[in-house]
């Protein structure tokens, strides 16, 4: 896949307040906001560049400017991801 890749995206075609309710959700445990990025997840998984889009967000964000859910993975969950790439590096 190109730099393009966000022309495949799922999400691009899910209403805009809709995505921005979604894939922004709060990370905190209320069920709402539960149910919220389960769908977001929900729609990453069928996404077609799922992959690219990962790996994006892992190369460019930083953890001052880390939100929502990429490539499937919410904002709290590639704090971990980028922990575990350090950590190999290291190693
Ligand atoms: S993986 Fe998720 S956030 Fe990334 S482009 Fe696809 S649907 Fe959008």
């Amino acid at each position: 896949m190109t730099q393009d890749w966000w022309n495949y995206a799922a999400c691009a075609d899910v209403d805009p307040n809709t995505a921005l309710s979604i894939f922004f959700a709060d990370e905190n445990k209320s069920a709402e906001n539960m149910q919220k990025i389960y769908a977001a997840k929900t729609i990453c998984k069928s996404c077609p560049v799922q992959e690219d889009c990962l790996k994006d967000v892992m190369a460019h964000e930083t953890s001052e400017g880390r939100y929502g859910i990429w490539g499937g993975y919410t904002a709290k969950e590639r704090r971990a991801l980028h922990r575990d790439q350090k950590r190999r590096h290291v190693a």
